[in-house]
C-alpha cells in the first residue's frame, strides 16, 4: 500500500494535520455541547414539557452527545479515506453494495436512512479499499443533508480523489419526515443516482451495474 497522490505531497501533509486536529477537537469542544443542551431544554419547554422532571433531567446532555455523533461528518474530509490507494493494474468495475447509512434531513432534522451502493471503474493503476468507500459515505451522511446532495457528494469525492474512469452511486433511503409527519406515507422510499465519467457515456454499462447493485440476495 502506498499513499495516493492527492494527499502525499508535503502540502497535503499539512492539510492532513489540520484535518486531524479538527477531528480530534470534535470530542473536546468543536461541537458546542452546552449550547446544544440549552437548545434542547428550550425545545422541551416550547412543546409544553417540564425539562426538570426526572425522566428528562439528563436528556439535554444525552441529546447533545448524540448530535455530536450524528453530525461528526461536518469536521471530516473524505480525503482521509480516499487518499490511501493500492497499485493494481485493473480497470474492471468494482461495486460495494448495501452500505448502510444514517443521515439527517436538513429540512426537518429528522433521520433518513438506507443503503448506498457505490461503483467505480479504476483508472488501471490504483484501487481503494472497499471499507474506504463505506467511510466516504459515512463522512457525508453524518451532516445535515438531502439525499440528492449526499449521492452527488459521494460520487464527486471518489471522482476527485481516485480519478477513475467512472463513478456510479445509487442510494435508497426512507425518510422519517415523510413517515412521521406531512404526507404520512409509510411505504414510500426514495432512490437517487449520480453518474460520472464512463457511466454517463455508456448506458449499457450503467444499467448492468445498477442491476447488479439492486440484486437482492
Ligand atoms: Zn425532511
Amino acid at each position: 500500500m502506498i499513499l495516493g497522490s492527492p494527499s502525499s505531497s508535503c502540502c497535503g501533509g499539512i492539510e492532513h494535520r489540520s484535518k486531524r486536529s479538527s477531528i480530534r477537537s470534535l470530542t473536546d469542544g468543536a461541537v458546542d455541547l452546552p449550547r446544544i443542551e440549552r437548545a434542547v431544554r428550550e425545545i422541551l419547554l416550547a412543546v409544553g414539557e417540564d425539562p426538570d422532571r426526572e425522566g428528562l433531567l439528563e436528556t439535554p446532555a444525552r441529546a447533545a452527545k448524540a448530535y455530536a455523533t450524528i453530525f461528526a461528518g461536518l469536521s471530516q474530509s473524505p480525503e482521509k479515506h480516499l487518499g490511501r490507494v493500492f497499485h493494481e493494474r485493473s480497470d474492471d468495475v468494482v461495486i460495494c453494495r448495501n452500505i448502510e447509512f444514517y443521515s439527517m434531513c436538513e429540512h426537518h432534522l429528522l433521520p433518513f436512512f438506507g443503503k448506498a451502493h457505490v461503483a467505480y471503474r479504476p483508472d488501471g493503476q490504483e484501487v481503494v479499499g472497499l471499507s474506504k468507500l463505506a467511510r466516504t459515505v459515512e463522512v457525508f451522511a453524518r451532516r445535515p443533508q438531502v439525499q440528492e446532495r449526499l449521492t452527488n457528494e459521494v460520487a464527486d469525492a471518489i471522482a476527485t480523489f481516485l480519478q477513475p474512469k467512472g463513478v456510479l452511486v445509487v442510494i435508497e433511503a426512507e425518510h422519517l419526515c415523510m413517515k412521521m409527519r406531512g404526507v404520512n406515507k409509510q411505504h414510500a422510499d426514495m432512490v437517487t443516482t449520480a453518474a460520472r465519467g464512463c457511466f454517463v457515456d455508456d448506458a449499457a454499462m450503467r444499467s448492468e451495474v445498477i442491476s447488479l447493485m439492486m440484486q437482492r440476495a
